[in-house]
């Protein structure tokens, strides 16, 4: 009897072992899922946090990029030195800059590497183009971001204003606090007769978009015209050069462009274009236009195609 009683308690133990095993494994799987969760967790936030950090590393990239514009155009108008390429010139300032601002990121154990690969014109004479190469780590992680890019950066936030090299670089003209002053350097520069309508002519050269960007509107009204003439606003021209060729002094640009008015200073009935491209041309290409009257202080001189561009 006692025989048996000890085989059945054999038995319950053997059953209850067996029993004992799924649970057992149950509990093993459940452990590492939590471990593998937990992982994953912190993976992800990990990788948010390169994430978060790349975009804020990239917001800075291009207001250290306008910064760059404008540091440059007011030296290069400030000293009257065209560059030699403003491409190269740029990227090297800008990488300088960047190369800043990624130890900052260090701090905060953000590995960020950076490489400007290129500064150009765009389609818009407005915008620039800045291509870089990007990675990002953090110090202790396996997550990564690496890729290239090219960013448009607008050239006319008034925060860094962009200065037109061109009427310093041709004529000599003075500059100062925003405006070039041509005394008789514009008169002297240019090689038609009458070129003394533009004696002691003096225009801001803060690079600014004209907002009336259905041209021919500024014949519409003339305070369109005299609004525009007033804030120096800068349009799109295939005959004006882009802003990287007036940094470096050239006389044509394969790139689209922008022009602007020069406004004369002398009431004739004919006089050469009031539009830089024409004024600041050195290819003996200056031209004549009609005086246009906006109001009893201001004319300009304007060409045909240049009346019918912006309605006039
Ligand atoms: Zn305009
Ligand atoms: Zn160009």
């Amino acid at each position: 009897m006692k025989i048996i009683k000890d085989n059945r308690g054999y038995a319950t133990g053997i059953i209850m072992l067996i029993l004992l095993i799924p649970i057992l494994l149950l509990l093993v799987i459940t452990i590492e899922e939590y471990e593998h969760d937990v992982n994953s967790t912190v993976e992800s936030l990990e990788s948010n946090k390169i994430k978060t950090s790349t975009e804020n590393f990239e917001e800075e990239l291009i207001l250290l990029t306008k910064q760059s514009l404008h540091e440059v155009s007011l030296d290069v108008i400030g000293s009257g030195r065209a560059l030699t390429n403003s491409r190269k010139e740029l990227k090297e300032v800008l990488q300088s800059k960047v190369d800043n601002a990624t130890t900052r990121f260090l701090e905060n154990n953000i590995i960020i590497s950076c490489h400007i690969d290129g500064i150009d014109s765009s389609d818009n004479p407005f915008d620039i183009e800045v291509h870089y190469s990007l990675e990002a780590t953090l110090n202790s992680s396996k997550s990564k971001i690496s890729k290239k890019e090219c960013r448009l950066v607008e050239i006319t936030d008034a925060d860094y204003p962009v200065y037109d090299p061109l009427p310093t670089l041709k004529t000599g003209a003075v500059f100062d606090d925003d405006r070039v002053y041509y005394l008789n350097r514009l008169s002297g520069y240019i090689t038609l007769d009458a070129g003394e309508a533009y004696s002691n002519a003096v225009q801001p050269v803060t690079v600014r978009q004209c907002p009336y960007n259905t041209y021919p509107e500024h014949g519409n009204h003339n305070n369109t015209m005299l609004n525009c003439i007033k804030n120096h606003y800068y349009h799109n021209s295939h005959d004006g050069l882009c802003l990287l060729c007036r940094l470096e002094n050239r006389t044509s640009c394969k790139d689209y462009g922008f022009e602007t008015f020069i406004i004369p200073t002398v009431v004739m009935e004919q006089a050469p274009a009031s539009i830089d491209h024409v004024l600041l041309n050195d290819k003996n290409a200056q031209y004549n236009g009609n005086n246009i009257r906006l109001d009893n202080n201001t004319i300009i001189y304007l060409d045909n195609g240049h009346k019918v561009k912006y309605g006039l």
